[in-house]
């Protein structure tokens, strides 16, 4: 079997008046993330990670925000079909490891759960997910609370 690796990357603006939406977990704030499925920038990027690993394109590619079925879209929903299009390629997903950068609030309370859901969604062993968060020290609009960056770095074996 040959190790691929795969990137992915997403960014939202904070919104006044929608949950906050991380690796699928509602994480209590005054705000949420901007966006036309439910905004969930940890499990955007892990989906990008993922089918970059496959060279199977981006999220934007296979959800388009311009498709009625996507709008308000689960994330973890997307996250599954994800899994299921790499599993019929002859994929296996071995680990994702994840930072999420924001300046609030924090998230120490909710990485377990974070963790939980992507790994159960992914069929993996939790010890085969990492989500890490920080902040960017108060500099650039992130730091200044403007909204949140996530990296997000998958390994799958195959073809
Ligand atoms: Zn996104």
């Amino acid at each position: 079997m040959r190790q691929r690796f795969g990137i992915g990357y997403d960014s939202h603006v904070f919104a006044a008046g929608r949950p906050l939406i991380l690796g699928g977990v509602e994480v209590e704030h005054d705000r949420g993330l901007k966006g036309h499925s439910d905004g969930d920038a940890v499990t955007h990027a892990v989906i990008d990670a993922l089918l970059g690993a496959a060279a199977m394109g981006d999220i934007g590619r296979l959800f388009p925000d311009t498709d009625e079925r996507w709008k308000g879209a689960d994330s973890i929903a997307l996250l599954k079909e994800v899994r299921h299009r790499l599993n019929a390629a002859s994929y296996t997903i071995v680990n994702v490891d994840v930072t999420v950068i924001l300046e609030a609030p924090k998230l120490a309370p909710y990485i377990a759960s974070m963790c939980d859901n992507v790994s159960r969604s992914l069929g993996l062993p939790q010890s085969a997910v990492s989500i890490k968060a920080k902040t960017n020290e108060k500099m650039d609009s992130v730091g200044r609370g403007k909204g949140i960056q996530v990296f997000a770095v998958a390994s799958i074996g195959g073809a």
